[in-house]
């Protein structure tokens, strides 16, 4: 295999210039097809006339994939600090460690993903005066699933952004369970820690 360095000369197909191009391959971020994140630093043949990224050299795929699989399993946003309040207080009044905040959100983040929320039920979570504040503590969880479901909800939901999601879903945790508005969840849930923990 013909290893690449940066600034060697290639050619490549430019979908832009629609012409077979000169190329110079470069670090570049991409971003991925779906614009679900980006693959920071890659070596790619950069077009000599346009200057976009038209081809992946052989040797970037392993990093490439790495990056994709890394980014899609991992929810990462910011969120106002009463947000971990909430969690970490549900979770204790399920009788779950702090711990259980991860699988407590996989499970909300599932669950939405196979209801279909109206715009007005959307609406009422989304202007809750608990959204307000500013995102100041930073939440990541991990999960198989994750990329799936929030690809699934974004799909299924007039929500475009990762952090109205998690809004969502605190606020229903918070009237689940902290405001027992629905007690065959909790003891759902109570069960499901008995199960996990
Ligand atoms: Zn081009």
């Amino acid at each position: 295999m013909n290893i690449l360095k940066v600034d060697d000369k290639g050619k490549a197909a430019c979908d832009d210039c629609k012409a077979f191009v000169k190329t110079t391959y470069l670090l570049r971020d991409v971003p991925f097809s779906d614009q679900s994140g980006v693959v920071k630093n890659v070596l790619v043949g950069v077009c000599n006339q346009c200057n976009s990224v038209v081809s992946l050299p052989h040797q970037s795929t392993p990093l490439v994939k790495e990056q994709l699989e890394k980014q899609r399993g991992i929810l990462e946003t910011r969120v106002p600090a009463h947000f971990i309040d909430i969690l970490n207080l549900a979770s204790f009044e399920l009788g779950g460690s702090m711990d259980f905040v991860a699988t407590l959100i996989r499970y909300y983040l599932h669950n939405l993903a196979n209801e279909h929320l109206s715009e007005k039920e959307i609406n009422h979570y989304l202007t809750h005066s608990l959204t307000k504040g500013k995102s100041q503590k930073r939440l990541s969880i991990k999960g198989r699933h994750i990329a799936t479901d929030l690809a699934k909800i974004k799909e299924l939901m007039p929500i475009t952004s990762t952090s109205n999601i998690i809004k969502i879903i605190v606020l229903k945790i918070n009237e689940d369970v902290l405001l027992k508005n629905n007690a065959e969840k909790i003891q759902f849930l109570k069960s499901f820690i008995a199960i996990s923990s």
